[in-house]
């Protein structure tokens, strides 16, 4: 079957794509987040081209045709546009297939474990502390990951002492049994890093994120060899290289790819697999309720090497308001701490039409 249609539905945080090829078969996947419409500026400009009229049936090869003749743009949004590609292709095979993606992926729809992953650093620790605790009564959740350090914060904190303060008071809060996440997002140098760890250590948490530059894989090799607990990271690493040393050299712990800052499930899977190989456990990076979290539901079900639970954001309107009502049928419901992978055919999700008819739309299609 050849590609004979390429449509795009966007919206500034959000970019649909729906794939039809010459048998009226369809499938829809979704671009990154954020900047979506120049990601989907790209795609109509430097991806649909490549790949118009072409069979669709080896998705490496496709994709790896559009990096070789956009080889002068080896960078994120390239591969940002094509996870829309990648993404639409999968729930295309599964609908011709009738079979849901985390079955071609070889494994089986079902109940997944979440972590609850919060976004805020301008929360007060106690707030955050009353605030999981709630959720975890609600949603019997038993895994969150708060925040430590400033986003690039160049090793100074979100406000004097709230690092040290929010580990302490999570740990006093949260049942004990809790599993403990902490995402530093860039902020430390080693010593600092080092140092915070020992805290962490002792409070019960067992996953420092991010804790140096993410740039800087020597500073972080050094937090990894000084602690016990696992360290962690790669969540905006999208190239293939990078993605090699930092497992060859276990720079962390555990790697967290992220599915459409990689280019889709099939880039995402090869780093899995290189993980794999080494005894690494791959806990994706999946910071919003749009599709990201749903493909990444699909691969976790799948990989031999999954980490022990999903990245699942606990935010609401207030700092999302772009994630409300993208699909029908809410299929981010979690029961006792788990959500749901469908059986339905491809990622089993309904796009909401409402939410189409208001976003820009483009299309690339065989003359
Ligand atoms: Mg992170």
């Amino acid at each position: 079957m050849k590609i004979n249609k390429l449509e795009t539905f966007t919206k500034p945080f959000v970019s649909f794509v729906k794939i039809t090829n010459d048998n009226g078969d369809e499938g829809y996947g979704q671009m990154s987040t954020y900047n979506s419409d120049i990601t989907a500026q790209i795609f109509h400009k430097q991806v649909a081209p490549w790949v118009l009229g072409k069979t669709h049936d080896d998705f490496e090869n496709l994709e790896n045709l559009i990096l070789e003749k956009e080889h002068k743009f080896p960078g994120s949004y390239l591969l940002r546009a094509i996870a829309g590609l990648d993404t639409a292709l999968w729930d295309l095979k599964g609908r011709i297939e009738k079979k849901p993606v985390v079955s071609l992926l070889g494994g089986i729809p079902g109940k997944l474990r979440v972590y609850g992953s919060s976004m805020k650093r301008d929360i007060k620790p106690q707030d955050e502390a009353d605030r999981l605790k709630k959720i975890q009564d609600n949603q019997g959740i038993n895994a969150f990951k708060f925040r430590v350090g400033a986003e690039c914060g160049r090793g100074i904190d979100e406000w004097p002492g709230r690092s040290e303060e929010i580990v302490k008071i999570i740990n006093k809060n949260l049942d004990p049994s809790t599993d403990k996440l902490v995402d530093a997002n860039s902020c430390f140098s080693p010593e600092q890093a080092i140092e915070l760890g020992y805290i962490l250590q002792d409070n019960d948490v067992t996953h420092y994120e991010e804790p140096c530059p993410y740039w800087e894989p020597e500073q972080t090799l050094k937090v990894t060899n000084a602690l016990k607990i696992d360290v962690t990271g790669g969540e905006q690493d999208c190239d293939l290289r990078i993605w090699k040393d930092m497992i060859d050299r276990k720079i962390v712990n555990i790697i967290q790819p992220d599915i459409m800052y990689m280019g889709g499930i099939t880039r995402t899977l090869k780093v899995a697999k290189m993980a794999e190989e080494k005894n690494m456990k791959c806990t994706p990076h999946a910071a919003n309720l749009s599709l990201v979290t749903i493909c990444t539901m699909h691969l976790l079900k799948a990989i031999p090497n999954a980490g022990k639970y999903l990245e699942f954001a606990i935010e609401g309107e207030d700092y999302y308001p772009w994630q409300k009502d993208l699909f029908l049928n809410n299929p981010f419901k979690i029961e006792d701490g788990k959500i749901m992978v469908s059986e339905a055919p491809g990622w089993g999700i309904k796009i909401n039409p409402k939410w189409i008819e208001e976003s820009n739309y483009t299309i690339s299609e065989i003359n």
